[in-house]
């Protein structure tokens, strides 16, 4: 089996070496739907790498720091909090809990524990990535059939031209995929993608003084504009000093749906207008920082009878493996990517005989 690098690197030295290599798998998204992919087959003893376009891991559940002041404010930017219905996510929740990797932080209406990671979300995957290789800053281009294996080419910034792999697995939400899905992929794979719908999202997070009006940790009021406001510094393990709080406030789908283009200041007036109509106090943002996830969660589920997508219909030496959130209709955001995952990996880890996936020490 060829060496695998257990380091997160972007160092060209090592990129250029790995251009030579054939991977068992590459995976595109370094979220928790991919990095559960590769935490189980690097396990499994599989060469694998993953390619993240961002800077670090966590995809939707990121984490942010800004430093527009004398101190720092730091916020979860996507997935504010998660829950396990299933008894399997459960067990994995409280397994990560025992590690000290999550804390649980409140109970809803529905008796349902919200956990969050320690320290910022985006501790999860990072704790996930550790003994991946992962390459960041690198935007997966396009991918084609070449000589036997995937030629998967890289944006040209990242230093990795490209890279060449047997297997691929596409941890990426529905529309990336489908842009980045190679020639020749079947009409009908095609328009179930197109089919799924994620929402967008504005969030926007501000510091404000601890004196102003106390709200629940985690409330979902009833406005056209704010789905949900959460106490970020009231989030267990979350550092924070100071005589104040960040709340993280996210609009609602259809808000951000008719302003996605609008520009950023009306964005965040409007937010915290609404904000004040809330709370019936006004409010002066000390901080704040705004962003908008074009694909936040998912509105349209794919119809499909399987947790994950597994397509050899290319090459039948070479397969295709899609993830994500938007396969496992009957669970929500982090679970949902998680089973997805989980499916992929145990399908391709329990089925026999002389498969595309084979080890490289094997076909030597
Ligand atoms: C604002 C917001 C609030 C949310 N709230 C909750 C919540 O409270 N509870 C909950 O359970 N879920 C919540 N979610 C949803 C949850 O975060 C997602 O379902 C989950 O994180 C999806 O994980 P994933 O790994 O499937 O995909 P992602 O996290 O989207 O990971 C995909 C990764 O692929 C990378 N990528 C894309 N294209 C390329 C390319 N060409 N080359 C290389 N890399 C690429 C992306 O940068 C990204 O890192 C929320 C999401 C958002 C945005």
């Amino acid at each position: 089996m060829t060496q695998r690098h257990n380091s997160q690197n972007n160092s060209n030295q090592e990129n250029n070496n790995q251009q030579n290599e054939i991977l068992d798998f590459a995976v595109i998204g370094a979220g928790i739907a991919g990095l559960t992919f590769a935490n189980t087959m690097n396990s499994l003893g599989f060469q694998i790498a993953v390619f993240e376009k961002s800077r670090g891991t966590g995809g939707r559940m990121s984490s942010k720091r800004v430093n527009n002041t004398d101190h720092p404010m730091a916020f979860d930017l996507g997935c504010t909090s998660f829950f396990g219905e299933s008894k399997s996510f459960k067990a994995q929740l409280d397994h990560w809990h025992q590690l000290g990797i999550l804390a649980p932080w409140l109970k809803d209406e529905q008796d349902r524990c919200h956990y969050v990671a320690t320290s910022r979300n985006s501790s999860l995957t990072r704790f996930l990535s550790k003994d991946l290789t992962c390459h960041f800053s690198t935007k997966i281009g396009s991918i084609r059939p070449y000589d036997g294996c995937w030629q998967i080419d890289c944006d040209n910034s990242s230093g990795i031209n490209c890279v060449y792999a047997r297997n691929i697995i596409f941890a990426t939400p529905a529309p990336q995929t489908l842009d980045l899905l190679p020639k020749g992929i079947g009409i009908k794979l095609k328009n179930q993608l197109a089919s799924v719908e994620l929402a967008p999202q504005w969030v926007l997070a501000i510091e404000v003084d601890d004196e102003y009006v106390d709200l629940d940790d985690l409330s979902f009021p009833s406005s056209e504009i704010i789905h949900s406001i959460s106490i970020e510094s009231n989030k267990p393990t979350r550092e924070h000093q100071g005589s104040t709080k960040i709340l993280q406030i996210q609009a609602t789908a259809q808000w951000s749906e008719n302003n996605i283009d609008a520009d950023k200041a009306f964005v965040e007036r409007s937010i915290l207008i609404a904000l004040e109509q809330i709370t019936g106090e006004s409010v002066i943002a000390l901080n704040s920082h705004l962003h908008r996830w074009l694909y936040s969660t998912v509105s349209r589920g794919l119809e499909s009878q399987s947790a994950y997508l597994w397509d050899t219909s290319l090459s039948k030496n070479n397969g295709l493996g899609l993830i994500g959130d938007y396969f496992d209709t009957q669970h929500f955001g982090i679970e949902a990517s998680w089973h997805s995952a989980v499916a992929l990996a145990d399908y391709l880890s329990n089925v026999k005989g002389n498969q595309p996936f084979m080890r490289t020490d094997q076909d030597d």
